[in-house]
């Protein structure tokens, strides 16, 4: 099982040391086999120890260089960073990133071996038109994308679930896992208003291998009760 935080733009260096420190603590106590990521901003990246894996909300594709205002390979290997998040709804809708730059991202990251938590997920508008609709939107976020790379975990979000409080229906996220299931074998993570009192029926749910939480995993001993849930699923 794997359980992934999103801080997004929240959290400061020593906030984000507190909470690490709690969240360590709690997996190296309880023995925790899930694979746990946690992807502070790029300003708390440091060196953590043993425990949840720290990953990269972003990075430009380059190893270091004139890209102002972009961080690259040299600041995130700084860190020991492994890990990066990728076409996350954010950067595709508020930053504009286009699904050429994303798969060019990928490119360039999967040449480099790291794990890639790749993120889709359709806006309401397209969930409204049907399954059928809703998949071949989701194609469309697969162009360029390496469905078998062994480093892959995909996150399916819908843009509507997420910071929401909606969140669509189990028989609406088995479906669309089984659809996903079909075009991958690598992990499927389910996003989108993920809380405490509602994992536990996600990740029951068949080709649900995991979780990514923005909100509600800004709160370590609410990270820890999640990591406590995929260790019992
Ligand atoms: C996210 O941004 O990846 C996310 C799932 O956010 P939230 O849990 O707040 O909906």
């Amino acid at each position: 099982m794997i359980v992934a935080a999103n801080f997004k733009t929240n959290k400061t260096r020593a906030q984000t040391r507190d909470y690490m420190d709690e969240v360590n603590e709690y997996i190296r106590a309880e023995n925790v086999e899930a694979h746990v990521i946690v992807f502070p901003p790029a300003t708390a990246y440091d060196n953590y120890g043993q425990g949840a894996i720290q990953g990269a909300q972003n990075a430009y594709a380059v190893e270091n260089g004139a890209f102002t205002g972009e961080i690259g390979l040299d600041q995130l290997k700084e860190f020991g960073i492994k890990t990066i998040l990728i076409g996350h709804s954010e950067r595709r809708h508020i930053l504009g990133e286009s699904q050429e730059e994303i798969a060019f991202k990928f490119a360039y990251f999967q040449s480099l071996g790291y794990e890639i938590v790749y993120c889709i997920g359709e806006q309401l508008e397209t969930r409204k038109l049907g399954e059928a609709a809703l998949m071949q939107y989701i194609e469309t976020q697969l162009v360029g994308i390496d469905m078998e790379y062994e480093k892959l975990i995909i996150a399916y979000e819908p843009v509507w679930a997420i910071g929401t409080g909606l969140v669509p229906s189990n028989e609406d996220i088995f479906s669309i896992h089984k659809a996903l299931r079909a075009k991958t074998s690598r992990p499927l993570l389910y996003g989108g208003s993920v809380k405490v009192n509602n994992m536990r029926e996600i990740v029951d749910l068949d080709n649900v291998d995991g979780v990514l939480v923005g909100g509600a995993s800004l709160y370590a001993q609410s990270f820890c009760e999640m990591i406590k849930i995929a260790e019992e699923a």
